[in-house]
């Protein structure tokens, strides 16, 4: 039921381009602690603006990880700190060696609508969070102090002048770049490669040098990890501290904002690997008086060790693009609250032929365009 309404909350949404702005004003009244759109009905919250949210990143649970953020650069000896706000998206801009944190990571209630209106909540766990912070902060740092003007930069990861490509082909398994983010994105443009090396750097206890020994992808590494030592403690050239496109000023209505991503990115639509899975297992078990209902999720979780290898002898690639597909199997299957159908001996060898299919296409597929 709820899927169904999410997809016509969507639908509505993304025809609702032209129609007159409505708007939910805040109450004059502004004295108690909570926000005051927390009780809002859906419809109703896509009708707030976003200046009238009144939400603040030293507000939110974020701040903290920010500053997390920067005890990790500390760490590594690196004064700059770039400063952090809200937008309505993942990124640092050009000039600005800062960066933008999407609203709804501020407020489970703005996740929530995120997840029905987006399909996903980018960063919307504490790992995942950070690992694309410290990516932000490899764009941050390289604008701070104008790294990819140098030669050494360009030597090591390429023009960065190089016009983004509107989607990319990557190769997954390739040895010459990190693997950070997924979807092999350290490989469509210099910048993002630069960013997935430094973020790869920069986490903590990272064992860069053990994990990519023998791969050309080291010598990026090395690039970052000499570059950072030499500007350590150093103040860099570039220090504004403009928020580009701040929520605090943004005046469209949520709605707008989304009408404008689904016409972006396309009403999302089921996923493929999301109607696989719904086959393969099911909804709805139907379980023997006394027998017990068996999560996918823990079934994917307990062949994975068997599995892995075999796979990924099987498709001819890297253990990685099948631990990856195997994490997001096990992940979907959890959200859309699979269980194993039939029997066991059945449901394993569908789920083997499952896992090897989304590794294939993964394999052949080419990246989606993500906007980090
Ligand atoms: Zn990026």
């Amino acid at each position: 039921m709820a899927a169904r309404a999410a997809s016509a909350l969507r639908s509505a949404v993304a025809v609702a381009r032209d129609a007159p702005v409505r708007r939910v004003t805040p109450p004059r009244d502004r004295t108690r602690k909570r926000y005051w759109w927390t009780r809002l009905s859906d419809e109703e919250l896509l009708d707030v603006r976003f200046c009238d949210l009144g939400l603040t990143l030293e507000r939110s649970p974020l701040a903290k990880r920010v500053a997390r953020l920067y005890a990790e650069l500390d760490e590594r000896g690196i004064a700059f700190r770039p400063h952090c706000w809200l937008a309505v998206e993942w990124f640092s801009p050009d000039g600005t060696p800062g960066i933008a944190i999407p609203f709804f990571l501020a407020h489970p209630r703005l996740r929530k609508l995120e997840r029905l209106m987006m399909q996903e909540v980018e960063g919307g766990n504490d790992r995942w969070f950070m690992r694309i912070l410290r990516h932000e902060a490899g764009h941050a740092i390289d604008t701070a102090y104008r790294l990819r003007r140098t030669r050494a930069f360009r030597e090591t990861f390429g023009p960065a002048g190089l016009p983004y490509p509107d989607s990319y082909r990557p190769r997954p398994g390739s040895r010459r770049y990190v693997q950070h983010l997924g979807s092999w994105y350290a490989q469509s443009h210099p910048t993002e490669d630069f960013a997935e090396t430094f973020a790869v750097w920069l986490k903590p206890n990272s064992r860069w040098r053990s994990q990519y020994e023998n791969w050309p992808a080291l010598a990026k590494l090395e690039y970052v990890d000499a570059t950072m030592r030499d500007i350590a403690g150093r103040a860099p050239p570039v220090r504004a501290r403009n928020h580009v496109e701040s929520l605090a000023t943004d005046t469209r209505t949520l709605r707008e904002h989304y009408a404008e991503m689904l016409a972006r990115y396309g009403t999302p639509r089921k996923r493929a690997e999301d109607e696989w899975l719904e086959r393969v297992f099911t909804r709805e078990p139907r379980v023997a008086r006394g027998g017990r209902r068996r999560r996918a999720s823990t079934f994917l979780r307990r062949l994975r060790p068997r599995l892995q290898a075999a796979i990924a002898t099987r498709v001819g690639c890297s253990e990685y693009l099948v631990h990856q597909v195997m994490r997001t199997a096990i992940r979907r299957a959890d959200e859309l609250k699979l269980y194993v159908r039939g029997d066991a001996r059945a449901a394993r060898r569908h789920a083997e032929w499952l896992l090897t299919k989304l590794t294939r296409d993964l394999e052949r597929s080419t990246g989606r365009t993500l906007t980090l």
